[in-house]
């Protein structure tokens, strides 16, 4: 043995031997004899080894090691830990420091998909609720509650390669932590920190963060205690230059207890993004993901069941879902993540696929309810209108008439009708065939000033003169070529007490002929025991499920869907299945082109002088008031102040009417009427106008904050002009317009086809947007874009094979399990 080597062998030697009388407690039992003897040795051989020099030259050899208390003996440990120097080896221990507590702290019981969220360490009761707030109640939930997006934080740099405005992650050594105060007199409370690597130092400043100091103290502390190293932390963020110098910015941060580890989860790699829920952090939510899926994995994997049998994921060349899952939150590349969300869309669409497959079935089995074709009823109803139905009407009708007097099986019907294309009379037609036999119809709309529109509507084209309402709940009207008056109701949400029993009395009577409402229609309490068609207006509104409710409120009714929200053709094989469809391509006579414009703010002084010169030549004016939020109460406090300011600046000596979503029904309807009577020009409203008002003489509809509607609703709200002879316009006001929102805005000029429209909007806010939320229907559809082509196309394909061979699916237990925990979700959600 060399004299190095031998040195080499004496440093590990005392390495182990100084492991040992720490785990032991500092008895001085690592070594038999103690650890002077060795001690001894030491001091004889201090060449050997440079570490054993330094150790020796700091006096730390020549100590009495039994003659020290446990304190001292200590404090020793950490001196020669530091002079022994070797930071890896340090680090392992900081590492088994690390992973003692974590041992020793509670094991998380092995745990399965469907327990409380609650098991969780990570997730306190309150958390607890605020994920409860959108639907996430067990493990299965949170881990398939996927990030938005993902930050890349996976460039690596040293200090010195930084680059000023790249995302990147360096791995340094925190040499200075405090809260300072910053800014104009010292109001903004930070945290500002010195941190390095061996290329350089850099100041890392967190503003507005002044508790985080105390976590990287703390750290400090932690690492100088257990390891006697320096505490080292990633910072992943952008880089600017502040006073001529380098710094970073509000980083994300995450202190490095183990450099070898790959799990970090807020730094220096794809870092994911959730959908914010309110009130929970965001590196509290992945450490709540992190622990859901580190409590179910094992040493294969997750312990998720693929539902997808193996031979089709090699087929399809798809990850398992375990993988899948794993991945789509934390990523080990953009490959992977995409790979990722690629099976999990497949799983979407073809779950969703075998759900529609396996209602229609059910549906299609037997015929449906036989209704007369155009009974006197019909024919004096369509005689007695003031216009004469347009081919497209006519077609529909004819189809519609045929479909439910054959009743080979119930009508599944989608009307596709531009706005003001006269969808409703179309329904009303089909609604009379039911009535005029004895049964009863429904229409279902989205919201309740729609739903108050159709009721008013039909009022219209029952009874050409509107009669006064006596009655706010229904109304009779006696027509030609029926015994009995028709009787129509309306149920919404606000529908007093005694109204609604009196309405369902007369549902169960049989005394009612047509319930118009809300979702109201489809709580259980509601029975419409002669149902025979429903009718769904705006029905992309809809889920699939509601849709099947208000189906469900008769036997086997027909079911007449309409929109003027075309789905695009591309999608409406694959959302609607095999839906019939009708559309109507042309607008009643005599409709113009509406010229649009997009006016920015500082030009609406013009737009209002417009408007006053069109009243001048005696037309009327919309100006609709900005879609604020969800609130009409909001709302309609806005539309208020601009009709003040409206009627006391520019247009003072105009007669402006006002009509909000808060005002009782009569009231709605008697503004309504005065401005449809010529007894108001302009009429400034919440976005309630949206459809049903129908004035041949209005030309102007000016929208406010207009960037904030959808393309649709825009185009809904621009269809409210141009039903005249007279020329019409649409101006299209916004405060600040980004380039996007003027890219959608100018599809708005461009074109009044609403099928233009909506294939365009699609494709500038993807399907995820069009659909929305909750009011599609396909609330799983998290992964999937139904710009997934061939994902679409291969989901249905393998939906068809395994339900054309149903024995196939009944093999495929756990499918079959997802198909019905999918289908009980969505009942759930619109129950
Ligand atoms: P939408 O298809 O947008 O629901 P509506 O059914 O509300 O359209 O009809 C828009 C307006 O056009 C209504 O006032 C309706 O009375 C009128 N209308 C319907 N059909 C015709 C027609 N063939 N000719 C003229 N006006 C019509
Ligand atoms: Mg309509």
């Amino acid at each position: 043995m060399t004299n190095r080597d031998q040195g080499l062998a004496r440093v590990k030697a005392l390495r182990n031997i100084l492991t040992l009388e720490i785990d032991n407690g500092y008895q001085d039992k690592a070594v038999s004899g103690g650890l002077d003897g060795f001690l001894k040795t030491l001091l004889k051989e201090s060449n050997s080894h440079p570490a054993i020099k330094a150790l020796f030259e700091h006096g730390l050899l020549s100590v009495q090691y039994s003659e020290l208390t446990v304190g001292k003996r200590k404090i020793w440990h950490e001196e020669i830990q530091r002079y022994l120097g070797n930071l890896a080896a340090a680090k392992s221990k900081v590492k088994a420091a690390v992973r003692k507590i974590e041992t020793q702290s509670e094991p998380n019981p092995k745990v399965s998909l469907d327990d409380a969220i609650t098991v969780l360490k990570s997730v306190n009761r309150p958390n607890a609720s605020r994920l409860a707030k959108i639907g996430i109640n067990c493990i299965r939930d949170l881990i398939y509650l996927f990030p938005n997006r993902h930050l890349d934080y996976t460039a690596r740099r040293t200090i010195s390669q930084l680059i000023p405005g790249d995302e990147q992650t360096i791995v340094a050594t925190i040499w200075e932590a405090r809260e300072v105060r910053l800014g104009r007199n010292g109001r903004m409370r930070a945290t500002e920190a010195v941190v390095g690597d061996e290329t350089g130092n850099i100041r890392v400043v967190w503003f507005g963060q002044p508790w985080l100091a105390v976590s990287l103290k703390r750290a400090m502390t932690y690492a100088s205690e257990t390891a006697n190293v320096p505490a080292q932390v990633v910072l992943s963020g952008k880089v600017k230059i502040f006073n001529g110098r380098q710094q970073l910015d509000s980083p994300e941060w995450e202190i490095l207890d183990d450099p070898e580890a790959a799990d970090l989860l807020h730094t220096g790699r794809l870092v994911p993004i959730y959908p914010s829920t309110d009130g929970i952090p965001a590196r509290t939510m992945r450490r709540m993901v992190r622990e859901a899926l580190d409590a179910i994995a094992s040493a294969e994997g997750l312990l998720i069941d693929d539902p997808l049998p193996v031979s089709l994921l090699e087929e399809l060349e798809f990850p398992d879902l375990p993988w899948a899952i794993a991945q789509s939150h934390f990523p080990e590349s953009l490959e992977s993540k995409e790979q990722a969300r690629r099976r999990l869309a497949f799983d979407e669409l073809l779950i969703l696929q075998l759900a529609l497959a396996s209602k229609r079935t059910a549906s299609t089995d037997q015929p449906g309810i036989k209704l007369p074709s155009f009974p006197p009823l019909v024919t004096n109803f369509i005689g007695s209108l003031p216009f004469e139905l347009t081919e497209g009407q006519k077609q529909a009708l004819n189809i519609g008439m045929k479909e439910i007097s054959i009743a080979a099986k119930p009508m599944t019907r989608l009307l596709q009708g531009d706005v003001g294309s006269g969808k409703t009379v179309v329904a009303l037609a089909l609604l009379l065939s039911a009535v005029a036999d004895g049964y009863q119809g429904a229409m279902m709309a989205p919201t309740e000033v729609l739903a108050e529109q159709h009721y008013f509507n039909l009022r219209r084209l029952l009874a050409e003169v509107a009669s006064p309402i006596e009655n706010p709940d229904w109304f009779s009207v006696q027509l030609g070529g029926h015994d009995n008056p028709i009787v129509i109701a309306l149920l919404t949400g606000s529908t007093k007490v005694a109204a609604r029993r009196e309405i369902h009395r007369m549902l169960s009577d049989g005394i009612l002929n047509v319930l118009v409402g809300t979702h109201a229609l489809i709580q259980k309490d509601v029975e419409i025991p002669n149902l025979a068609i429903a009718v769904v207006d705006e029905q992309h509104r809809f889920g699939v499920m509601q849709r099947a409710a208000l189906k469900s409120k008769g036997t086997m009714p027909h079911l007449l869907l309409m929109s003027a929200t075309p789905i695009p053709r591309t999608l409406s094989a694959t959302v609607y299945g095999d839906l019939d469809v009708s559309t109507m391509q042309e607008l009643p006579k005599g409709r113009k082109q509406i010229r649009t414009r997009i006016v920015p703010s500082s030009r609406s002084e013009d737009a209002e002088n417009f408007l006053r010169e069109q009243v001048d030549l005696g037309r009327q004016c919309f100006v609709v008031c900005p879609l604020i939020e969800e609130s009409e109460a909001v709302m309609a406090k806005a539309a208020t102040v601009e009709y003040e300011r409206l009627c006391t600046t520019t247009l003072a000596d105009v007669r402006v009417g006002l009509l909000h979503g808060q005002m009782g029904m009569v009231e709605k309807q008697k503004i309504m009427d005065e401005f449809r009577d010529g007894k108001t020009d302009i009429l400034v409203a919440t976005s309630v106008i949206e459809v049903g008002i129908d004035v041949p003489n209005a030309t102007v509809m000016m929208i406010l904050g207009a960037d904030r509607f959808g393309l649709a609703q825009l185009h809904q709200l621009r269809g409210r002009v141009g039903r005249g002879e007279h020329q019409s316009y649409c101006f299209l006001l916004s405060e600040t317009l980004s380039d996007d929102s003027r890219k959608r805005l100018e599809v708005l000029v461009r074109t009044n086809d609403g099928f233009e429209i909506a294939e365009a909007d699609l494709s500038l806010r993807g399907p995820g947007d069009f659909f929305g939320t909750r009011q599609s229907g396909l609330p799983t559809l998290r992964m999937a874009s139904l710009q997934d082509r061939e994902l679409l196309s291969a989901s249905k394909e393998q939906a068809s094979n395994l339900f054309s061979n149903s024995r196939q699916l009944e093999l495929l237990p756990k499918l079959k399990e997802s198909v019905s925990r999918y289908m009980n979700t969505v009942a759930e959600e619109n129950a």
